[in-house]
């Protein structure tokens, strides 16, 4: 056992000028009991997975004590909520530093729900239970998915209630990500901060995550570039599995291109591009099939923050920002073709590939088709059972899709198995996580969440337990809620 429990902790966000954070320690909690342990991702880190699945990790993961290199502060951001610009900042968690893995990356260790800061407004700085660990849960599905996101490395009860609609156990979550930058930390920046603090921001952050272009001549402008390149990759990502991420505030938006933020997030069931899950969007801004938009407008707000850095001359900062948010839909449009096609077994290209996609997409809005049965079933020949597949509609296109994939060059069992790779078997669906989370928080049993996650770490894998997962519940539930700020 290492006297430091493998922790190899710096915190280099410190060194950015003063008014991006605050430096601060947790509130204690009273009794801090780990509820799980991510020991994968702990032994990747580095650290003493011994040591600290233990009531000393739980002591450490709930804020309690502070490993050994720890500078824990709270981070400063200002972005639109809803469309509507707002000083935020954490206002309930605390980076407590990055650490340096074995295999040399940095990567934030943050404490989520570790008690008011500066930033906390009219907030508790707590979390619940149920949250915490549906944060956990949908996080590592979206990474065994193989989608870039932030990890969840531990959750633990505080042995306090807090106080929501009810009374409910409260929990920290301790967050992996590569970096918590957000597009708000730049609204921060560019908002209160002088041109030296934004272009330290600019300059620390592209030494963070684009070290390749962090010392060209126009590096604000690649810089630009490779996050939109990023989003747009992702936002195609969440498009193709279906996921909903429920409040894409400006706040939420990674720079580092990984998903972040699971509040009122959820995965899609039937597919309808409408669909929106968290209680509080009630205009659908952030619904499913607006995802995309919704990312362009961000990150139109993201390069507004950067203008100054851009080009001397103003008129020529504009175009060069609008010439590269341009990009965005274009880059986004080429990576969803790409996935879909692969969803649909697809080996090369034909320009009616887009047509016989979307009029697939309209037969299962018009049918209230599962979005991801449907691709399953495609996927092994399973046509029965569904309204959508006794139809003529879904007959001829079945047979236009046959067609098309007669006329492809490579083998069947190639296209066949680009479909098992592209097409999960599972996904967290609502219900299961519904269910997980009861028993978790009300019984205090995790069986059922550690049986979930289990599942859900290998979705690729077709297997009866698998389609066990896949199946509907009983009644469909099509007014499922999320909840955020709990
Ligand atoms: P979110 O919608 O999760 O992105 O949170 C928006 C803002 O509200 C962030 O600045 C959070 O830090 C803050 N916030 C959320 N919940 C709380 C809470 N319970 N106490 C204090 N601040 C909170
Ligand atoms: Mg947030
Ligand atoms: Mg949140």
């Amino acid at each position: 056992e290492t006297l430091n429990k493998g922790w190899n902790l710096e915190n280099s966000y410190a060194q950015l000028p003063q008014p991006f954070f605050t430096s601060q320690g947790a509130v204690p909690v009273e009794s801090p009991k780990l509820i799980i342990f991510n020991r994968l991702i702990a032994s990747s880190l580095g650290l003493d997975v011994e040591s600290l699945d233990s009531d000393e990790g739980a002591q450490i993961f709930a804020g309690n004590s502070i490993p050994e290199g720890a500078e824990p502060l709270a981070q400063a951001y200002a972005g639109h909520q809803f469309g509507n610009f707002n000083m935020l900042g954490d206002g309930r968690a605390l980076l407590l530093g990055e650490q340096i893995t074995p295999q040399g990356e940095r990567v934030d260790i943050q404490l989520k729900g570790s008690g008011r800061t500066p930033y906390s407004r009219g907030g508790d700085g707590r979390a619940a239970v149920g949250p915490m660990l549906r944060e956990y849960i949908i996080s590592e599905a979206m990474y065994a998915l193989g989608i870039p996101t932030t990890r969840s490395l531990a959750v633990v009860s505080t042995g306090e209630n807090i106080i929501r609609e009810t009374e409910r156990p409260g929990a920290v979550l301790t967050r992996v990500a590569s970096s918590h930058i957000r597009v708000a930390t730049f609204q921060y920046a560019a908002r209160w901060g002088s041109i030296e603090d934004l272009r330290a921001l600019a300059d620390y952050t592209l030494n963070r995550h684009f070290p390749k272009v962090a010392q060209a001549e126009n590096r604000y402008l690649l810089f630009l570039q490779e996050v939109i390149k990023r989003q747009a990759a992702l936002v195609a990502q969440w498009q193709r599995v279906g996921f909903i991420h429920g409040v894409m505030n400006t706040d939420n938006m990674a720079i580092s291109g990984e998903t972040i933020d699971y509040g009122p997030c959820a995965f899609m069931d039937v597919y309808n591009p409408s669909t929106v899950f968290s209680s509080i969007d009630r205009q659908g801004r952030y619904a499913y099939g607006n995802q995309p938009y919704i990312a362009g407008w961000n990150l139109a707000r993201f390069a507004e923050t950067l203008l100054p850095l851009l080009h001397e001359d103003e008129e020529q900062a504009v175009q060069l920002a609008q010439d590269a948010i341009a990009q965005f839909s274009e880059l986004y449009h080429h990576h969803w073709l790409k996935g879909m096609r692969a969803k649909l077994g697809l080996l090369d290209e034909e320009a009616e590939d887009e047509a016989l996609i979307k009029d697939l997409l309209e037969l299962m809005e018009k049918h209230s088709a599962d979005y991801t049965n449907t691709f399953l079933a495609l996927t092994f020949d399973r046509f029965e059972g569904t309204t959508l597949f006794g139809t003529t509609e879904f007959a001829e296109w079945n047979e236009r899709w046959q067609a098309r994939l007669d006329r492809q060059e490579g083998e069947k069992e190639v296209s066949r198995q680009l479909m098992r790779t592209s097409n999960p078997a599972v996904i967290p669906r609502n219900h299961r996580v519904e269910e997980a989370l009861e028993r978790a928080e009300n019984h205090g049993d995790l069986s059922v969440m550690q049986k979930l996650l289990a599942v859900l770490s290998d979705p690729f894998e077709h297997s009866p337990e698998q389609a066990e997962y896949a199946e509907l519940p009983a009644q469909c539930n099509t007014s499922y809620q999320t909840f955020c700020g709990t």
